[in-house]
């Protein structure tokens, strides 16, 4: 009997017990490889010694102090060394504790941005269907998650939401990736004049859609034409970089591949790898400037924003990852996982897409390659799939997400980007048996 109100009331969890390298333990002694980083988050996998320490040394520092009284020394060297690799204008960080407060935040700070810029009338947000921002109200009605929304759709502000961008579904016979990103990123064109361009703040999109989509990024071009757009409109760029972001795909911040610069850019969950509850938004010298000449405030706030055991974590985990030179691991090891992906699953009668950049690969589940048909929404494929793996020892992140009315299966693999190469074919190796067991249910 237990008294926490889990996700799945009624699916006993596994009790974990301990962890190490890229591995978990249970308290019955099985070893799961984490495929998935957990949501995406452990990046430096489990027990690393130089943050347990950096941990200890803050604790026994100060673990607490109030932002309205004091800011601290790991607050402020973190900020230092974010801003010092964040893309181009970005002068500050503001952190919290997790994705959604991030991007509650970036919101926030684009409507008080105009606000104070004297444009009150800009209230509108705009974001893409296949997208999700988090769980708390403003990022719910941010996000395109039908699923997520649905009981609460009465509660959500009115936000406006495009297609996006999945050449893999929406891009036409014989159209090029080039075209199809065109007449993806003209959709927030056509939105915003729609809505009255003066009455548009932000447009917030995912450089490469995680949770409700499986590792999708944007085609070549797409987000340069959308950046185009918002400059021409007077109208914010968030990227959330929650999941995508800090180095998972590669480079420290997903969007430097696709040659964009972000007014606000949101990350979590690699900050600080699981080690501690982090998240920030890294804002332009722009929206600084305008907070800091009109009310000298940003209008916000959290009683444990800057916590310093919570930047002192982080700080530790991004400097091992540069010390270790992680990033080329993250291309090297993600680039001979997902080769070994393609071996396995190229010809795989029910995966449809194998996609995602460095360690953030996704497999898109369909009952017909030719036609793209999805499985039954009831039959749970993914969650199967994530049931058969933890029987052999293995963690990926299963999703079963709805575009534009179609509900499809995905599996989003993330793992610490300490992996090596034997690891990486142990992980193809369990999820080819749990994928086959998976669908032998269902068929
Ligand atoms: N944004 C993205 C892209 C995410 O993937 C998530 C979580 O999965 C969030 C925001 C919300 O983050 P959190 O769960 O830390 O609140």
């Amino acid at each position: 009997m237990t008294h926490i109100l889990h996700r799945q009331i009624h699916a006993p969890l596994p009790v974990a017990a301990g962890g190490s390298g890229i591995e978990l333990f249970d308290t019955e002694g099985r070893a799961y490889i984490d495929a998935s980083g957990g949501a995406a988050v452990s990046c430096l996998g489990h027990g690393h010694p130089d943050v347990i320490e950096a941990l200890r040394r803050q604790a026994e520092t100060l673990a607490y102090a109030h932002t309205s009284f004091f800011t601290s020394e790991p607050a402020e060297r973190l900020a230092d060394r974010l801003i010092a690799s964040a893309p181009e204008g970005i002068s500050h960080a503001y952190f919290v504790s997790g994705g959604s407060e991030a991007n509650e935040a970036a919101i926030k700070m684009a409507r008080q941005y105009f606000v104070e810029k004297g444009q009150p009338q800009r209230r509108n947000i705009i974001a893409r269907r296949q997208s999700y921002h988090g769980n708390t109200l403003g990022t719910l009605a941010a996000g395109g998650n039908e699923w997520r929304r649905a009981p609460f759709a009465p509660l959500l502000i009115g936000t406006h939401h495009i297609s996006p961008c999945y050449a893999y579904r929406h891009r036409e016979e014989g159209e090029s990736d080039a075209a199809y990103g065109q007449r993806a990123a003209q959709e927030l064109e056509d939105k915003i004049l729609e809505l009255g361009p003066d009455t548009v703040m932000a447009f917030m999109a995912e450089p490469v859609v995680g949770a409700t989509a499986g590792a999708v990024p944007a085609v070549e071009g797409y987000f340069r034409r959308i950046r185009e757009i918002c400059d021409r409109h007077g109208v914010l760029l968030i990227l959330d970089e929650v999941m995508c972001g800090m180095g998972r795909t590669g480079t420290m911040f997903a969007c430097e591949q696709d040659g964009v610069r972000p007014d606000i850019v949101t990350i979590a969950k690699g900050l600080g790898g699981g080690y501690q509850p982090i998240g920030a938004a890294l804002l332009s010298r722009d929206i600084f400037d305008a907070f800091a000449e009109g009310s000298g405030l940003f209008q916000h706030g959290h009683t444990y924003i800057c916590h310093p055991m919570a930047c002192a974590a982080a700080l530790a985990v991004q400097e091992v990852i540069a010390r270790d030179g992680l990033l080329r691991n993250v291309r090297e090891v993600g680039a001979h996982l997902r080769e070994r992906l393609e071996a396995r699953f190229g010809n795989h009668a029910h995966i449809g897409d194998i996609r995602g950049r460095g360690m953030f690969l996704g497999l898109e589940l369909v009952t017909d390659r030719s036609t793209k048909a999805t499985f039954e929404p009831d039959a749970k494929l993914h969650a199967r799939v994530k049931k058969e793996a933890m029987a052999r020892g293995l963690m990926v992140y299963p999703a079963g997400g709805t575009v534009d009315g179609v509900r499809g299966d995905h599996i989003l693999i993330a793992p610490p980007f300490i992996l090596g190469r034997p690891a990486a074919e142990a992980i193809v190796e369990r999820l080819g048996e749990a994928l086959d067991a998976a669908v032998a249910q269902v068929r």
